[in-house]
């Protein structure tokens, strides 16, 4: 059998962090009602009860509980992963071998020990398929910050270092962008803390349109964010900075404090990934771009080194 390669599910996928935890708890529902299957088929193989029948039928994968989840309006906000799509195929062997060994139970034959091996094999592969699913929104949902749904830190330094060695191996370049929310403090002081809130996570919103999917958006601090641009040279990123500057400017978020739509603007620092110095390094230059961005008057965009 051959394994088809995947690639990761990204953080740039469009569900909101409660859309991810609802994905992840009906695959929970999905798991358990797949080990109460496993569980009853396992009693009526041994004790030789009466199989159920549906699990008799050509199209028995269609027929339990996981497979009519499978088939939901529910489950289809997921069906364009791939692990989804793996899960259903290996599903739907994992039953054709079960029917099998149901169908020697009642024809009295016994379970010979190479049909016994090929469906423990197929059940192997649906619970790897389910926990590789499981992983994938799970992970994303974790590494998330609650509020604004770009990345926490927590695996920043990892992954910029994993970037940082394809750009010393000569792979790629890779742009780093910090930028910073404008008089921020202004926006809290005047309207308050929940209308601040709001503009981060409007703000974080707007960027990821512009952005792509395998490009990383971490919330470094308050409202400063670090972005990783793989296979995007100083100049690219800068022009994208430059979408994302004025997406930023032109916004206009209803807010139930102010009367007028409020508005910000943001100051960006782009610097390179490179081998001839450490990420803390190259973050360093960002950072210091992003500051001589402030310094010349804000809302603009700074490509440094
Ligand atoms: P500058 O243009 O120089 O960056 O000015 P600034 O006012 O944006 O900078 P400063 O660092 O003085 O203020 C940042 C403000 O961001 C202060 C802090 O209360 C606010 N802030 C940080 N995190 C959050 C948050 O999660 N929610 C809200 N509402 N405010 C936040
Ligand atoms: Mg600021
Ligand atoms: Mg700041």
């Amino acid at each position: 059998m051959g394994f088809i390669e995947r690639l990761p599910l990204t953080d740039m996928t469009p569900f909101t962090n409660q859309q991810l935890q609802s994905i992840v708890a009906q695959l929970d529902q999905a798991i358990h009602s797949h080990d109460q299957w496993y569980k009853s088929l396992l009693r009526v193989l041994i004790t030789h009860l009466p199989p159920e029948e549906a699990d008799l039928l050509p199209d028995a994968h269609l027929h339990c509980r996981f497979g009519q989840w499978y088939g939901s309006e529910q489950a289809s906000f997921i069906k364009d992963n791939p692990a989804f799509i793996a899960l259903g195929d290996a599903h739907e062997k994992m039953h054709r071998s079960a029917r099998k060994l149901l169908q020697r139970m009642s024809e009295g034959v016994p379970i010979s020990p190479i049909e016994w091996d090929h469906f423990e094999n197929t059940l192997d592969r649906v619970r790897l398929e389910f926990q590789s699913l499981r992983l994938d929104y799970s992970t994303i949902a974790k590494n998330r910050d609650p509020l604004t749904e770009a990345q926490t830190r927590g695996s920043m330094l990892v992954e910029l270092r994993e970037q940082n060695a394809l750009v010393s191996r000569g792979r790629q370049d890779c742009a780093l962008v910090m930028f910073d929310l404008d008089h921020f403090k202004r926006v809290n002081d005047e309207f308050g803390h929940a209308a601040g809130d709001a503009v981060l996570v409007s703000t974080v919103r707007s960027v990821k349109e512009v952005l792509r999917e395998y490009d990383k958006i971490y919330r470094y601090g308050g409202e400063e964010f670090l972005i990783c641009m793989p296979s995007t040279n100083l100049e690219e990123a800068g022009h994208v900075c430059e979408r994302m500057r004025a997406a930023i400017a032109g916004q206009r978020i209803q807010h139930a404090s102010s009367i007028e739509p409020l508005q910000v603007t943001a100051s960006f620092g782009v610097a390179a990934l490179s081998s001839r110095r450490t990420v803390e390094e190259s973050i360093a230059c960002a950072d210091a771009a992003m500051y001589k961005a402030k310094s010349a008057g804000r809302n603009r965009v700074v490509v440094g080194n």
